[in-house]
This record gives C-alpha cells, sequence and structure tokens, in this order.
C-alpha cells in the first residue's frame, strides 16, 4: 500500500504543463497515486499565469516539428473545453499583415506551412483584411486565421486545478523541490520516494533534470515578455494583429493581442533577462544565474547566431513605451501614444539553448528514463498545445517506464 510519500507519479511544477499532465495520467490511471508538488503558494504563477492567451493556430510551425501537430490540436481541444466549462473563450481570429514587398514571401511562407498541417488560413488582399478589422495596415495582401482565439490563462489553470483536486490529485503547493538523492526526492515540506517522478519545472526544469543526469547540452535562457495595455477608452481591436516573423528565432514580434475579454494590449516583447525570475526591479534577483545567462548572452552577441545582435538590440529598445507603440504602429493605422500608458504583468519565457551548436531549440524537448521524465523546452505556444503535448508525454513515459 503507497502512503502519501510515495506516489505513484509525482510531478514538479503546477504549470500549465504539470497540471495537463497530471490530468492525462489520471484519465488513464483512476487508482494511482498522482502528486504535484510546486513552490509558490498557487497553481500558473509563472509562464502559466503570464502569458498572452492566444490559442495559436498552428501555421508558424514546420511540418517536421511536434509545436505543428500540437498547436493546431491543442487549439481544438482547448476551445472546446472553454466552451464545455463555461470558460470565457474569444474567437476573434487573428490577421497577419506585411509591412513591405520583402515580407509578402513571409506570408505565403506561412500560407504554405498551413496547407501542410492542415490548418485554416486564408490569404487576403489589403481591402478584405481592412473589412475585418478597418485599423489593421498591409502592403498588399494578408493572411487570415479564423481558428486563433483567446482565452484567460488563469481561468483555464483554476479550472483544471479544480477538476484534478475533485478527482483525488493531490497539489502540494509552497512546497519546493530542493534536490534528488539516491532517489529521494527532498523538498522544502519533506522527502518523497515516488514511483516515477515528472519534472515540468518552468524556467528551472533544465537545472532540476541535470541532478537525474540529464538536460547535459541544455540551459534555460529567460526571455522578458512586456505588455502594454490600451487604456478603456483608447484603441479597440476587433482581431488580433501580428506581423510576419523571423522564423530564424521562436518569437513572433510585437503585435497586438485581443484578449478574453475585449481589451487591446500590445506585446509580448521577448527582452533577454537577467535571471530566471527576473520580472522586474531586483525581484528575485540571482547573482549564480546572473553570471550563467550574462556569460550565454556574451557568446551570442559576438557569434551573432539566429541574429542575436539585433534581437537584443531591437528588444531592449522595447522597456520604452514610446518605441514600444511605435514599433507596434507599424501594424495598425493612426495609433495614438496616448492611448497606451499601462504596463501590464510581465511574463518569463523559459527558452532551452544547446550549449554545444549555441542555438536557441525551436520545438519541445524531452529526456527519461525508467525512473524520470523531464520537460526541457515548453516555450510558447505550450499554452496551447498542452492537452494533446501531455498525451504525447504520457505515451513517451509508458514506453521507456518500464524498459
Ligand atoms: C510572455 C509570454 C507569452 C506567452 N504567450 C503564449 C500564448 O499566447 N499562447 C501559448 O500557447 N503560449 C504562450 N506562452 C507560452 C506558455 O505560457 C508556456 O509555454 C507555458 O505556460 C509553459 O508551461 P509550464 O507548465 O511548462 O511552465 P510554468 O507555467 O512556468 O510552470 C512551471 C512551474 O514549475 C514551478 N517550479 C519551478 N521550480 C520548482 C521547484 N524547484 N519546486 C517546485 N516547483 C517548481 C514553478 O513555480 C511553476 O509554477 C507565452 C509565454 C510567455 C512567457
Amino acid at each position: 500500500m503507497l502512503n502519501n510519500k510515495s506516489p505513484d507519479f509525482l510531478i514538479i511544477g503546477a504549470g500549465i504543463v504539470g497540471l495537463t499532465i497530471a490530468f492525462e495520467l489520471k484519465k488513464r490511471f483512476p487508482d494511482q497515486k498522482i502528486m504535484i508538488i510546486e513552490k509558490e503558494s498557487r497553481p500558473g504563477v509563472h509562464a502559466s499565469g503570464r502569458n498572452s492567451g492566444v490559442l495559436h493556430a498552428g501555421f508558424y510551425y514546420t511540418a517536421d516539428s511536434l509545436k505543428a501537430k500540437l498547436c493546431r490540436d491543442g487549439n481544438f481541444a482547448w476551445r472546446e473545453y472553454c466552451l464545455e466549462n463555461d470558460l470565457t473563450l474569444n474567437q476573434c481570429g487573428k490577421l497577419v499583415v506585411a509591412r513591405n514587398e520583402e515580407e509578402l514571401n513571409g506570408l505565403d511562407e506561412l500560407e504554405r506551412r498551413a496547407r501542410i498541417n492542415n490548418v485554416n488560413l486564408e490569404m487576403l488582399s489589403a481591402a478584405e483584411a481592412t473589412e475585418i478589422e478597418p485599423h489593421a495596415f498591409t502592403y498588399e495582401r494578408a493572411l487570415w486565421s479564423p481558428t486563433t482565439a483567446t482565452v484567460n490563462p488563469k481561468q483555464v489553470v483554476e479550472s483544471i486545478t479544480k477538476k484534478l483536486i475533485d478527482a483525488g490529485v493531490a497539489i502540494l503547493t509552497d512546497t519546493a523541490y530542493i534536490e534528488n538523492s539516491e532517489n529521494n526526492v527532498i523538498t522544502s515540506k519533506g522527502n518523497f520516494s515516488p514511483g516515477y517522478l515528472i519534472n515540468a519545472g518552468g524556467l528551472y526544469a533544465d537545472k532540476i533534470a541535470r541532478d537525474f543526469a540529464f538536460s547535459k547540452n541544455y540551459k534555460i535562457l529567460p526571455f522578458k515578455g512586456l505588455y502594454l495595455y490600451a487604456n478603456d477608452s483608447g484603441l479597440k481591436l476587433k482581431t488580433n494583429v501580428y506581423p510576419v516573423p523571423d522564423l530564424r528565432n521562436p518569437f513572433l514580434g510585437v503585435h497586438f493581442t485581443v484578449t478574453a475579454e475585449n481589451k487591446t494590449k500590445i506585446g509580448p516583447t521577448a527582452i533577454p533577462a537577467f535571471w530566471r525570475e527576473n520580472y522586474t526591479g531586483w525581484e528575485k534577483f540571482n547573482l549564480e544565474e546572473l553570471v550563467d545567462i550574462v556569460g550565454i548572452d556574451a557568446g551570442l552577441f559576438l557569434s551573432n547566431n539566429f541574429g542575436f545582435r539585433n534581437l537584443a538590440f531591437q528588444e531592449m529598445q522595447k522597456y520604452s513605451k514610446k518605441k514600444l507603440v511605435q514599433l507596434a504602429g507599424t501594424l495598425v493605422k493612426n495609433i495614438n501614444p496616448g492611448d497606451f500608458k499601462k504596463w501590464g504583468h510581465p511574463g518569463l519565457r523559459a527558452q532551452l539553448i544547446n550549449t554545444k551548436t549555441k542555438q536557441l531549440e525551436m520545438d519541445f524537448k524531452f529526456e527519461g528514463d525508467t525512473k524520470s521524465f523531464h520537460v526541457l523546452n515548453a516555450v510558447s505556444p505550450a499554452f496551447t498545445c498542452s492537452l494533446p503535448f501531455s498525451r504525447l508525454i504520457v505515451d513517451e513515459i509508458m514506453k521507456i517506464k518500464n524498459k
């Protein structure tokens, strides 16, 4: 008989990835003891409660990536979930606009990716795009994604947390994983000996994984996402408006999001952060992390891999409200800088870098063995992907667990 110190599955991290893994495990193994430990006082305090809340459609990613299929399926699954559970869902779609001749090639590439991935995406003329969103500005053509939608990520996290608790999953908050010692998991609230351990630790996933001899060639590099909100009487867009992204890096460029509650915001940025939970000021300052991260950033700056120098220069300027509005102003007509005064809560992207190749990992990454499994690169759009991604993770665990 298992006691509460020896769950069948112990999950580190109550973000959307840890929560949906628990959801999937409970569905498959209703009689097994599943426990989540979370260092914060409630689930979803980090990326899962601080993101744009966009259910992406799945047209940014190449067909050989996990992101492509999981995003398409996750978009559908979360829209269904929100409708079934009466959660706020804004099915407002998305326009991807071009700013010049060169960006038309980018639109064509996204359309090609959508077609291969079976995602509904329409090429529109500039006039047709303006019918959908009168404020949008585009050069000749634009792409229309009818399935992109927005949710309230905190509401989604709360809903799934409640379902887990009702199903008997133990969620221990204020409980931090500290170290692994001979299959004994040491936490701030005592030791556990799980049948199997799953690491969904977000910004700390790589560090936790190294305790289990994984993540040897990877480190998490944090990037800060800032948001700037329109005043209530200011700009109100009907749909999300995005630029053509630089497909060499995993970020989508500054854009306009229409939230689940119909507010318009600019962002998020992807500003290199200096420590993992470097949200504002000196909060959660960590010298060891600072030295490590600045070292990696300096190397990337010199090598200029994936255009990092330009990315860093451009992103650092976005700490200025004026600059951020000016950049976003290339996507819509007649933006009034006075409408955008209020910063939202920033989020931090836990982006994995391969320390050997010095490239950012573009797709989800995980590693594991018979005792533990580590989700290493649950970057955007992992919120959208989380339901089918967790199904895939549990399939993977079942393949390796009993080897
Ligand atoms: C600014 C921003 C905008 C984004 N926009 C979108 C979007 O529009 N659509 C989309 O699909 N995705 C988006 N994403 C991505 C999405 O939010 C993430 O991919 C997703 O939330 C990752 O979930 P997670 O569970 O892996 O991480 P997290 O939510 O960070 O959860 C990890 C958890 O692990 C806990 N933890 C860490 N260390 C320990 C420890 N030692 N002991 C115990 N617990 C620990 C943390 O406290 C945290 O709660 C965005 C991300 C950001 C930052």
